[in-house]
């Protein structure tokens, strides 16, 4: 029986009010229902940030060490649970277990940074700046924080966002995304197990309406959003307009660049884990592809490892691509084939009429490839989020830099090649945020920040790394002077 989704707010489990119930289908098996969730309504927003805002000031004043201590019993709780999550998440993403275990591995590993938090919270002091007197800057929290995810990774992205927040002393109101928020549900029962006081994590359900109430709510002090370009940028203009801080990461077209004299083993093996992971639904897969010269072989090649891929649901272990999340978007992915074909582009291989014997009802499309797209079309420019490559074929370095620095979005890009002057050159030249070299995903780990450029990321500051301690505090500088004590003056000793 599938589980009836509730919000968490100050510690309890609550069923929102509203009636409409939304279906969360296995999108490998629609006719399986893996949980029902109905949107949380303004007033019950208010609420949650009521129970954050409120339970903000004790949270503040715990010391650090005692607020990182709950978070290393959190990180041994998600431990034990890491293989359950993960099936969890296969169920209502779609995505292999393989997948989906790198995707909770990825939000604990925020969880171990976040855990470090007295040394990285740490300020900065000078002494006798002047005469006798001292000069400091510390960091305190905000308050309350809001953030949305996206239904791509339904562990991680929530990850990126709380456990730093609380770490350093603010509370917090999640909206998972209403496509996957069973996993996100699953983590505010881990993390309330681990000992997080009330109102310091609350779950609010819903959609865009939940979360523009959350943005609005004048408790909320900073808003974390990750989701597409549209919804990105709407957040980042209304939050920006309530003078609240704000980051906010979009969508994403990353061009993987093949050079000449590139490993094409190693390299076919990349792009297809960076074009057919997650079935294409990653903010990092690669999903055009720029051969230089005589690395256009490399195209009969990627087209043979693609034709092989295994689709299936993510539990079965021979399944090597799931399907994408929804009916909806399975159109969305079929549309934006047919335009590549009106386009003019030359469809190598076409996942559109695939069928799974064993899941016939899922949402797959099969891997496909685009030959020679050139940079006016649009299947070249827009995100298609599915497991769609395009192939452009590039006469020199420069070409193809050139080719991806014309996208809107400049999240990640890599290079493959054995010429360290080539990458060299391509890491300056090449306009995005995370840059791959001889790597397919070049996603950083979570010490380090991760985000984009350009339509990618609005807002200055990353998430994940030393950008999101920076985010979710503030500083204070302060200038001391004592009057008695020394040389300028009495001690209670004269
Ligand atoms: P989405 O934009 O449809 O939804 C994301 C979240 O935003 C959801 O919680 C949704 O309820 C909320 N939302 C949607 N429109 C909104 C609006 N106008 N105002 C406020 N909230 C709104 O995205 P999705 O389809 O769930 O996720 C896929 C997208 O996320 C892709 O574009 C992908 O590239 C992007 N993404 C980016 C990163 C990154 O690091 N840059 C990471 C993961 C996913």
């Amino acid at each position: 029986m599938s589980k009836a989704l509730k919000n968490l707010v100050h510690g309890e489990w609550l069923t929102p009010a509203s009636p409409d119930i939304h279906d969360i289908p296995d999108p490998a098996a629609p006719d399986t229902l893996v949980a029902t969730v109905k949107y949380t309504t303004p007033d019950e927003v208010r609420d949650a940030v009521k129970a954050a805002a409120d339970a903000f000031p004790a949270w503040r004043d715990t010391p650090v060490v005692q607020r990182c201590r709950i978070l290393f019993q959190i990180k041994d709780i998600l431990e034990q649970r890491a293989e359950d999550l993960a099936r969890l998440l296969v169920t209502e993403n779609g995505k292999t277990l393989a997948e989906a275990r790198g995707d909770v591995r990825r939000g604990i590993e925020v969880v171990e940074f976040a855990a470090g938090a007295p040394h990285l919270a740490k300020g900065e002091f000078l002494e006798d700046i002047a005469s006798r007197i001292d000069g400091y800057i510390y960091r305190e929290p905000l308050g309350v924080v809001a953030g949305a995810c996206p239904f791509n990774f339904p562990a991680m992205v929530p990850m990126w966002m709380f456990p730093v927040a609380v770490a350093l002393g603010n509370t917090f109101v999640l909206k998972p995304s209403e496509r996957c928020p069973a996993t996100a549900t699953a983590l505010g029962e881990l993390f309330t197990l681990g000992g997080l006081p009330p109102g310091v994590l609350n779950i609010v359900h819903g959609a865009r309406e939940t979360f523009e109430a959350l943005v609005t709510a004048p408790q909320v002090a900073a808003v974390s959003f990750v989701g597409s370009t549209a919804a990105a940028k709407s957040v980042f203009l209304l939050a920006s307009s309530q003078n609240k801080r704000v980051q906010s990461l979009g969508g994403a077209k990353n061009y993987l660049l093949v050079m000449p004299d590139a490993d094409l083993e190693n390299t076919v093996s990349a792009v297809i884990s960076s074009t057919f992971g997650c079935a294409g639904e990653r903010c990092m897969a690669s999903s055009v592809l720029v051969p230089v010269g005589p690395a256009a072989s490399i195209v009969d090649k990627v087209v043979k490892a693609a034709s092989a891929l295994t689709l299936g649901h993510g539990l079965d272990p021979s399944t090597t691509m799931g399907p994408v999340i929804s009916a909806a978007h399975k159109k969305r992915v079929i549309d934006y084939i047919d335009l590549g074909l009106v386009e003019g582009a030359s469809l190598l291989l076409d996942g559109r009429a695939v069928t799974v014997e064993s899941h016939p009802r899922g949402f797959f499309v099969g891997p496909t490839v685009f030959d020679h797209v050139t940079p006016g079309m649009r299947i070249a420019r827009e995100e298609i989020f599915g497991p769609v490559l395009s192939v452009m074929r590039a006469r020199d370095l420069d070409e193809a830099v050139s080719f991806a620095n014309a996208s809107d979005y400049g999240n990640g890009a890599s290079i493959f090649t054995s010429s360290g002057g080539a990458a060299r050159e391509f890491r300056r030249s090449i306009q995005c945020g995370m840059i791959g070299i001889n790597a397919g995903v070049p996603a950083p780990m979570a010490f380090f920040g991760f985000g984009g450029h350009k339509q990618s990321l609005f807002g200055d500051l990353r998430v994940q790394g030393t950008d999101s301690v920076e985010f979710y505090t503030r500083k204070k500088s302060v200038i001391e002077r004592w009057f008695g004590f020394g040389p300028t003056g009495s001690t209670w000793a004269k």
